[in-house]
């Protein structure tokens, strides 16, 4: 088998120096640098509204605008009564492509409500955020539009979301003690879990 052999060039001596290159990067800074600050400035007095300027959005203290359909982090709908509106019939779990939501679904009490989710889990380390599982759902149950995009999580576990957190968007890990049985007694306020998921209301409560 032949084998090409390609000579590396030899730089110039300008090239060595690299001053052409930084002088070229400075030129386009510069040049989009004065381009956006003269067409704020005539924007600012209704003038060459026709021309888009540049627009830097200072995050995370300014959040860039999203679309309506724009795919955020999951929710889970609830009814009146604040139990979920998820009657567990699992086409959800059975249409994600990445396998990353888990439901055990539950008898309900209300005969006119076949089932429930016991536990409803979405794995966002595992999401592709397609958006399968809300174009299925039959119960509009589910959806994607929290506007939640700072996701990031320092282990494998946080980023595993479980039915409080999904019904409650504000809320934060950890809730590690849920017993999950119904009915159950604990309210989601203001981003804290209070009471008991026990079938019996806990001690404290009224
Ligand atoms: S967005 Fe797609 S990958 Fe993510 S949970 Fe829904 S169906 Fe699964
Ligand atoms: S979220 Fe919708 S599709 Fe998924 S189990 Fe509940 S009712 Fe069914």
């Amino acid at each position: 088998m032949a084998v090409k052999v390609v000579q590396r060039p030899e730089l110039t001596f300008w090239e060595k120096t690299y001053l052409p290159q930084i002088y070229c990067g400075l030129k386009i800074t510069f040049s989009h640098f004065f381009r956006n600050l003269f067409l704020h400035i005539a924007h600012s007095v209704g003038r060459l509204r026709h021309l888009r300027a540049g627009v830097t959005y200072q995050y995370p203290e300014e959040l860039r605008p999203l679309m309506s359909r724009y795919r955020s982090r999951h929710r889970l709908t609830v009814r009146d009564d604040g139990t979920p509106r998820c009657v567990g019939c699992m086409l959800c779990e059975t249409v994600c492509p990445a396998r990353c939501i888990t439901i055990v679904p539950g008898e309900h009490p209300d005969p006119n409500v076949e089932k429930y989710p016991v536990r409803f889990d979405i794995d966002l380390g595992v999401c592709v955020y397609c958006g399968y599982c809300v174009e299925v759902c039959p119960e509009d149950a589910i959806r994607m539009d929290t506007g939640i995009l700072d996701l990031a999580a320092y282990s494998r576990e946080a980023m595993q979301l479980d039915i409080h957190e999904l019904m409650d968007p504000e809320l934060r890990k950890p809730i590690a003690d849920c017993s999950l049985e119904f009915p159950h007694q604990c309210e989601l306020t203001g981003g804290q879990m209070k009471g008991s998921w026990s079938a019996e209301p806990a001690a404290d409560e009224p």
